[in-house]
């Protein structure tokens, strides 16, 4: 462990974030037509997140989609994000998880309108970014590098895209036309071989911080809480000690763990009944939003928890920082 990565707490550093994905961008990954007309649950949820997060003094970084921040319905549950002190960062403008097939010229319209739009909302302008499905290319690193942002938080280290893959194709109706755009979703085998601490992407004369979303040391499993909360639909006590594992092989490994969270990890099957097709969401509101106050509760005894901007901020002045050369 090195000096900066524990400041006065005497803890390790770690980081917290959601990504605020609303009802319509899951039912568009679902190909339900309902999408079209942008539900949205965020008056429900951000109140729950905020208290949750608030009881704990906790700031965390919220990925805003710029569609949801483009939509004046909208706009209260973002600017009470903002105001309670929550870093806002960029979570694209639509929501498609295929942007490692984006053009540059694409993709530059694409973050320019997000940011437009998350701005406006929330006063912010995100200088963190993370793809949708963990979607992530070249193109779109030299493209965040361009616009200035500080970091990428896109990549998850873990095998499990193929699988969660998998799932979609045995939950949905697909054409074949359909199977093999999913097919591109969710990441390659080849994602679970990067680095599970932070590292800086090198690319042409330029270079981007990555903060990796953490998976669990030396397997590679998802520590996130939508998988905290797929373990708890078995068993509750084994889903806490499963997480608990986590944090503490993280302290073992020296890994700062960034966590992350999802609107979905606060809403029960009573509040959004279109989206019952997830397993997790057999639960209900109040069950879940116990499971991940008691996961919060175990981050905070064990770390430093803060956005994932000033948690970038600290790896970026270390100077045993990895260095990831890309050529393509
Ligand atoms: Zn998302």
């Amino acid at each position: 462990m090195t000096r900066t990565s524990v400041i006065q707490s005497g803890k390790p550093l770690a980081s917290l974030s959601l990504d605020l994905d609303n009802e319509w961008a899951y039912l568009k990954t679902h190909e339900d037509p309902a999408w079209e007309s942008y539900p949205s649950y965020l008056n429900v949820v951000v109140p729950r997140i905020l208290h949750a997060l608030e009881c704990r003094s906790l700031r965390i970084t919220v990925f805003v989609v710029g569609q949801d921040a483009a939509l004046e319905h909208n706009h209260e549950a973002l600017a009470q994000l903002a105001r309670a002190g929550h870093e806002i960062g960029n979570h694209s403008l639509r929501h498609e998880p295929w942007l490692h097939l984006f053009s540059e010229q694409d993709l530059e319209q694409e973050l320019a309108e997000a940011e437009q739009h998350i701005q406006v909302a929330t006063g912010q302008k995100p200088i963190g970014f993370r793809g949708p499905g963990y979607s992530q290319s070249v193109t779109l690193l030299r493209v965040l590098a361009r616009r200035g942002y500080a970091y990428d938080a896109s990549s998850l280290p873990s095998f499990i895209g193929p699988i969660a893959r998998a799932y979609y194709f045995a939950t949905g109706q697909f054409s074949p036309e359909q199977r093999e755009r999913l097919n591109r979703l969710f990441g390659s085998w080849k994602d679970g071989l990067r680095p599970l601490k932070p590292y800086r992407w090198h690319f042409d004369e330029t270079s981007l911080l990555e903060m990796p979303v953490t998976t669990f040391p030396v397997f590679r499993i998802p520590i996130h809480l939508s998988y905290v909360m797929y373990l708890a639909g078995f068993s509750i006590a084994l889903a806490h000690i499963y997480f608990n594992t986590a944090l503490w092989a993280c302290r073992l490994f020296g890994v700062e763990p960034s966590i992350l969270l999802h609107p979905l990890d606060f809403l029960g099957g009573e509040d959004v009944p279109r989206l019952k097709f997830f397993p997790s969401m057999r639960m209900t509101g109040e069950q879940k939003i116990a499971i991940v106050e008691r996961c919060l509760d175990s981050m905070v005894r064990l770390f430093d928890v803060r956005p994932v901007g000033e948690h970038a901020a600290v790896v970026a002045t270390r100077s045993n920082l990895m260095d990831v050369r890309l050529n393509d």
